[in-house]
């Protein structure tokens, strides 16, 4: 059993979906969560969760794409909280269409989110991480940013970055005793799938050997993992969670 007790792990995008699946799964292994969200009235669901789990709970209202706004937020919690063991960079969004018909703004809106909103979290608390000489990054990225989607060059460029800049992070803070490690889900089903047509569903399942969508818990296990002692000798990777779509 992972023992994650006393430990504080500030999650992006926990309001729901697969943000709140690891905020319960590392509350359950004890630790306590501080959960970020765009508005802070979207994390009440998630707190809730963890408070039933025996955890404390803070709730943050933040947009992770606004340096000033994550400065604040990261302030804010090391005020509340003391300190924080582990990063998860989770936030995300989708804006698909065709390359040909892709706004700028739709390129903007994803980039910033997807990938400068991990690049900010984390530089926010790289500080804190140095000082304590220990901390776990968590960075969602997705099975698109390793063999690209049509439909999704905004989407795959992002989460590609989100790779890249994980092995470059693991790099920079390996000797100051922090690790870094990306998970790639395949398809999960949250509201960011929910919108997919059954026959687009169907395709999609023809190409997952185990022959089902995945769940947000299938993700918040491999984050517990990566969140773990289990897990202290492994940095800068990338943790497929795709019920072996990709390989
Ligand atoms: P979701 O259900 O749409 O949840 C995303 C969460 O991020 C929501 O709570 C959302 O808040 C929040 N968020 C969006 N923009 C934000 C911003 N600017 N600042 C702060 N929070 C923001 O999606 P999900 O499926 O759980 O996805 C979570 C992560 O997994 C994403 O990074 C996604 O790319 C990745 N992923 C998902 C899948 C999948 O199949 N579902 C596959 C691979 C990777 P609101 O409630 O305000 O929208």
């Amino acid at each position: 059993m992972s023992n994650l007790n006393n430990q504080i792990a500030l999650v992006t995008g926990a309001g729901r979906g697969i943000g709140q699946a690891i905020a319960s799964k590392l509350a359950g292994a004890g630790a306590d969560i501080a959960a970020v969200d765009l508005k802070v009235e979207f994390c009440a669901e998630t707190c809730e969760k963890v408070r039933a789990l025996g955890r404390r709970a803070w709730a943050y209202g933040a947009d992770v794409s606004k340096a000033a706004a994550v400065d604040e937020t990261v302030e804010k919690v090391l005020a509340d909280c003391g300190r924080v063991d582990i990063l998860v960079n989770n936030a995300g969004i989708t804006k698909d269409t065709l390359l040909m018909r892709m706004s700028e703004a739709d390129w903007d809106a994803v980039l910033s989110i997807n990938l400068k909103g991990t690049f900010l979290f984390t530089k926010a608390l790289t500080r804190s991480f140095v000082k304590q000489r220990s901390g776990r990054i968590i960075n969602i990225a997705s099975v698109i940013g390793l063999v690209g989607n049509a439909g999704q060059c905004n989407y795959a460029a992002s989460k590609a970055g989100v790779i890249g800049l994980t092995k470059s992070v693991a790099r920079e803070l390996a000797s100051r005793g922090i690790t870094c490690n990306a998970i790639a889900p395949g398809f999960i089903e949250t509201s960011m799938t929910a919108v997919l047509g059954d026959d687009v569903r169907q395709k999609l399942l023809a190409q997952i050997p185990l022959g089902r969508l995945g769940s947000p818990d299938d993700v918040a296990n491999a984050a517990l993992f990566l969140a773990s002692d289990q897990a202290a000798y492994i940095t800068g990777q990338v943790l497929t969670v795709d019920g072996g779509m990709v390989m």
